[in-house]
């Protein structure tokens, strides 16, 4: 089967080291904006694999460029593990291709000043009563023209979303009833030595973390400020850590899919370092988007900062610790109340001994892998455009164990309060 990857970064580094031990995938292009990255990659794996490596130069902010090469390479299925911002334009070439679309993560807009975005974006704050600049309104839109394709798009197979919507369905089909709470738990505790550095796109990750918070509860939207739920959680593999509520994606297609529940948080951890770094570059404008004039140039402050910050790809050697992700369920199988924790811990010098990559690059590259493989196996089947929860989890969750993300199941958990 011919696979198409868009980026070359961190999670791209992963998945494509993992594609190429999935005999499934027969061909496979890697192309991103700079080919020499994707150059450097395929010479590494040319070796190692069956699969036939070939690069290519992309603009994935251009619809002709994307459609120029697919219509070179005829991908059966695209990885778009480039950026949020590249989501719909990919998802546009690959219906005018024929091509299936696999992704990590929802659609934001890069420029969040732009009125005609804007003023979509603020009556949906209106309406679902939530402000992060990401959401899936942008992608499901795109379901009746990939269902009169005949076409599949799977969308945001990461960790999180991608794994803990899997362990929502996973414990659904095999633990519960209903599910009535969803806790899902975050929890890195790799340290790379840096005062501050970003496990993975700063732009992306400094964005999410420093937006406001929100939880799904009985029907609707709860919106909190940055940073203002906090709890301690003690994780298997790393120990305790304090832990933030924040606004996270896959709670607004679980709230959907997921009948009868009641109420879904997401927390990640923080240490007060990381904190307090960020809200000083709050505070003086360097995660701002709009532009800025500076010695007779627009700049972007937080692009300049991404320049400034270490690239997360270069974290892979000096992380040590481990990541432990996973979800807490709590509902009732034949009539009484039942808890389960479904998490796996990863470990960064593991990681990166195998792919060159950290574990939170790791964590997401290998699901994106599992799940396109999915899609170009024929196991998960169906023209339109998907969340993973929606398919059989059973298939993923071997996958998981077998290439590299073992989990485990704990049927007596300490509840977040
Ligand atoms: P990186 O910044 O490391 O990599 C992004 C890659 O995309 C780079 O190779 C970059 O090229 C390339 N790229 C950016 N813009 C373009 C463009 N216009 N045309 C072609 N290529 C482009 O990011 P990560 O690998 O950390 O993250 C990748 C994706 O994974 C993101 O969407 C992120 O949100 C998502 N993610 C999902 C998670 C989950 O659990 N679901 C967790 C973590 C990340 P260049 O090398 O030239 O900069």
């Amino acid at each position: 089967m011919k696979l198409m990857v868009i980026g070359c970064g961190g999670v791209a580094t992963v998945a494509i080291h993992k594609c190429c031990e999935n005999p499934v995938f027969t061909e496979i292009l890697i192309a991103s904006r700079t080919k020499s990255k994707c150059d450097a990659l395929a010479d590494k794996l040319r070796d190692k694999t069956k699969a036939v490596l070939t690069t290519a130069a992309v603009d994935a902010d251009s619809f002709d460029s994307l459609c120029e090469l697919m219509k070179q390479f005829k991908p059966h299925t695209v990885l778009n593990v480039a950026l949020p911002y590249q989501d719909l334009t990919i998802m546009d070439a690959c219906l005018e291709c024929g091509a299936n679309y696999v992704d990590t993560a929802n659609y934001e807009a890069e420029d969040t000043d732009d009125p005609e975005w804007r003023a979509i974006y603020e009556k949906r704050c209106k309406e679902k009563g939530f402000t992060a600049y990401f959401d899936y309104s942008w992608q499901w839109a795109y379901r009746d023209k990939f269902k009169a394709a005949g076409l599949t798009a799977l969308l945001g197979t990461g960790f999180d979303p991608g794994v803990t919507s899997v362990y929502t369905a996973y414990a659904l089909k095999h633990y519960f009833d209903e599910i009535h709470y969803i806790d899902i738990l975050d929890c890195n505790g790799g340290d790379h030595g840096y005062p501050f550095a970003t496990n993975f796109n700063p732009e992306i990750n400094l964005r999410e973390v420093s937006a406001n918070g929100s939880y799904w509860e009985n029907g609707h939207w709860v919106e909190t400020k940055p940073m203002e739920i906090k709890r301690e959680y003690d994780f298997d593999g790393v120990g305790m850590k304090d832990m933030y509520l924040l606004h996270h994606e896959e709670i607004e297609s679980l709230a959907k899919n997921i009948p009868n529940v009641k109420r879904i948080r997401f927390f990640m951890t923080f240490g007060q370092s990381y904190l307090t770094h960020m809200k000083c570059l709050q505070n003086v404008g360097m995660l701002g988007t709009t532009p800025v004039h500076f010695e007779g140039r627009e700049i972007v402050p937080i692009k300049f900062l991404k320049a400034l910050l270490p690239d997360p790809a270069s974290l892979g050697p000096r992380t040590v610790g481990k990541t432990n992700i996973g979800c807490i369920f709590r509902g009732i199988k034949d009539g009484k109340e039942r808890n389960i924790y479904i998490y796996n811990v990863c470990d960064h010098q593991e990681c990166y001994k195998e792919t060159g990559a950290q574990a939170v690059s790791y964590t997401t590259g290998v699901p994106a892998m599992i799940g396109t493989a999915m899609i170009a196996s024929g196991t998960w089947s169906g023209a339109g455009v998907f969340n993973v929860e929606e398919f059989d989890p059973d298939p993923y969750m071997d996958a998981l164990n077998k290439y590299g993300l073992p989990w485990q199941v704990n049927e007596n958990p300490v509840l977040v309060p």
